[in-house]
């Protein structure tokens, strides 16, 4: 149990909560967030609300007392989980995983790094040398990675606009050895489009710290070269522009196309031709080119900027896997490789315009929702199982409906949506709308609509609606196919493979494909999304959990202000009362015989000042039972376990007045 505070810090554990309601809830909070207390405990899990101001609570101090301490020891802090996943990693060499969620800009980025921190900070007490190395490198792919991945919007001045998991190996001295990096579905958009200027004094210390950080990881003098040559090619494809003349499409000036040509070490004519024509097979299996109209070119070039960014990314995160990946592990030399996994993915999304992105997003979290119950549920039967005590089964909402209504084979909506696109012949995103209305139309969790013509447009909008776990979300469809398809002409695909730097080649095996070997049925982005998703959670399924659930106390990234409707509402879909919920309905509180003893035995004739009994346990029957609560508790093999916090409570208080 969390170390009681003074009431006045409210409570530092929700379980605590005399009763489990939404306002009790809200109430407790509020007034922690405005005592700067931003951490509060469910159980095992961390409830973090964004400060939005730097706290004192992360320095060495701070990592002195939370290491290798028990989680109920003190106040209530990532520390505490990140120790509590160590612990059990290396005391009982378990693969454990730390999951942060929550909505763009409530802090799971920041907190990943605290906790990323405090790892490295415990860690190799004898400096070694070539663990400091390991280290260094992982926390400066950290610099990498936000550089390339995260941007300016208007929820967060550093969005990471990525999903990231991270494994971090130990040794059997529990000394780091290196890792591996998961990337999910880096948000793409068109150029230009959204973009946030920013330019401050800090950008040319910024890119000092991401061109040092690039070195130490090992980034050759050819490669960051290739990088800048690549982001140089995106910018000059951003400002180029088609005419139409009498007879066809041309790329206004001559100087954008040589300077492309010139940066990625291509031809000029090979670089006009893939602007301007695509390659197609004919049915007879005759290939032919043809000319884009203007609306075409401006879709290819967009396609492509945004393809050399993504595949940019990609390959940095595979350079950096390939420097941190541990080499020469022999177990039976070294023992057990275990594990431990920080997740930093995107939240929950609910905007007024809902896309694509936010439809895979949200199917993310219902994916990951359903691990949580699984797991949480799960780690307490296990407990009771070990601890020999009868568990009684918890009714929760299973999302698996909502699941299975996205990701079904032949009737989920990526299905429809993956069938729309392999269609030969023009399916339009009305056409795709309406095949998903004929399959899902009678699921209780879908619904769809058609807009009346706006004013402005004169087009019909549609759109539909699925019922997630966290609330309502309405999607346009409008774009979901392109947006789904690999919308990049194979022209420049070849043009990149074709291209004499090894760097930019290495990124486009693909390229290497004529037009009639390229696979008829690609996998889609939502299948692609899908697979990636279901393949992280096999992957966390079998590590021991931990979560962190962060939440925006605004939207004015104030340190002062509390939005009680927006952080109410966060509270519900992340599932907190559920939570704390099933924390109590089984036994909220858990503590080794001799740990309670140790903390309550002076309320008790029995076990004051001397120690009666000849066990423990039968020391701790005593206390409980001189205070009447016998029937709230439950013994088990090497922990008494108590169902209702009131219990502990008045024992808390007790002894408060005693000391
Ligand atoms: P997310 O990754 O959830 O979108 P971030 O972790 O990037 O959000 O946090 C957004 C901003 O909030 C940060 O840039 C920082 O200014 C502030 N912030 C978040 N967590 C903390 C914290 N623990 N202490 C101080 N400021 C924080
Ligand atoms: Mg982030």
């Amino acid at each position: 149990m969390a170390e009681l505070e003074g009431l006045e810090f409210g409570k530092s554990d929700f379980v605590l909560l005399d009763e489990v309601n939404m306002e009790q809830f809200m109430e407790n909070l509020k007034l922690r967030f405005e005592k700067a207390r931003i951490y509060t405990f469910i159980g095992e899990v961390v409830v973090s609300v964004n400060p939005y101001k730097q706290m004192d609570i992360y320095g060495k101090e701070a990592i002195d007392a939370y290491r290798g301490r028990e989680l109920y020891e003190n106040p209530p802090h990532l520390y505490a989980v990140a120790d509590a996943a160590y612990k059990a990693m290396k005391r009982r060499a378990k693969d454990t995983c730390i999951v942060i969620s929550g909505e763009s800009g409530a802090g799971k980025t920041e907190a990943s790094k605290y906790i990323m921190q405090y790892i490295a900070a415990i860690t190799n007490p004898s400096q070694r040398a070539e663990v400091e190395s390991v280290k260094n490198v992982l926390l400066k792919s950290n610099c990498v990675l936000e550089a390339f991945g995260n941007a300016k919007t208007n929820r967060n001045d550093n969005s990471s606009r990525f999903g990231k998991y991270m494994d971090i190996n130990f040794n059997f001295n529990g000394d780091p050895t290196g890792g591996h990096i998961n990337n999910y579905l880096l948000e793409k958009r068109d150029i230009q489009e959204g973009a946030a200027s920013t330019t401050s004094n800090n950008d040319r210390s910024s890119h000092r710290a991401v061109l040092s950080a690039l070195q130490v990881i090992g980034f050759s003098k050819e490669e960051i070269d290739s990088i800048y040559r690549i982001l140089g090619t995106i910018l000059i494809l951003g400002n180029l522009q088609f005419e139409t003349d009498s007879e066809s499409v041309q790329v206004v000036g001559s100087e954008a196309v040589s300077h492309i040509a010139g940066l990625t070490t291509t031809e000029p004519d090979n670089v006009t031709k893939s602007l301007l024509y695509r390659t197609v097979a004919t049915g007879g299996g005759e290939v032919i080119e043809k000319g884009h109209t203007e609306k075409e070119a401006c879709f290819g070039r967009d396609a492509f900027a945004k393809a050399l960014y993504e595949r940019l990314f990609c390959w940095i995160v595979a350079r950096i896997n390939a420097v941190i990946e541990v080499k020469d592990y022999n177990p039976v030399l070294h023992g057990k490789n275990t594990v431990i996994g920080v997740l930093d993915i995107y939240g929950f999304e609910i905007f007024d315009n809902n896309s694509f992105e936010q439809f895979c997003i949200n199917y993310c979290n219902e994916k990951l929702q359903q691990l949580f119950i699984e797991l949480i549920l799960r780690q307490e039967q296990d407990e009771y199982q070990r601890e020999g005590i009868t568990w009684r089964h918890i009714d929760y909402f299973n999302n698996q409906i909502i699941v299975d209504l996205v990701e079904q084979p032949h009737k989920g909506i990526i299905s429809v949506l993956d069938e729309a696109c392999l269609t030969v012949g023009k399916v339009t995103d009305t056409i795709c709308l309406e095949s998903m209305d004929a399959k899902l139309g009678q699921h209780p969790h879908y619904t769809s609509r058609k807009l009346t013509p706006s004013d402005k447009t004169m087009e019909f909008h549609r759109d539909f609606r699925i019922r997630h776990y966290a609330g309502d979300v309405t999607y346009s469809v409008e774009g979901f196919l392109d947006k789904n398809k690999d919308p990049l002409f194979q022209d420049f695909k070849r043009l990149m493979y074709n291209s004499s730097n090894p760097v930019l080649k290495e990124m486009w095996p693909d390229g290497q494909l004529s037009i009639t070997e390229v696979t008829k049925r690609p996998l889609t982005a939502a299948t692609l999304f899908k697979n990636s998703i279901v393949a992280l959670v096999d992957k966390l399924g079998c590590k021991e959990p931990y979560y962190v659930r962060c939440i925006k106390p605004n939207e004015m990234k104030s340190p002062v202000l509390f939005d009680d409707a927006r952080c109410q509402h966060q509270v519900a879909y992340l599932g907190l009362l559920e939570n704390v919920r099933v924390r109590r309905a089984g036994f909220a509180y858990r503590q080794p015989y001799a740990r309670f003893l140790q903390r309550y035995k002076m309320t008790c004739e029995y076990t004051w000042p001397n120690h009666l009994m000849e066990t423990d346990r039968e020391a701790v029957e005593a206390i409980v039972t001189q205070h009447g609560f016998q029937d709230d508790v439950a013994y088990g093999h090497t922990k008494l376990f108590v169902r209702t916090p009131r219990s502990l409570f008045t024992l808390e208080q007790e002894r408060a007045a005693l000391i």
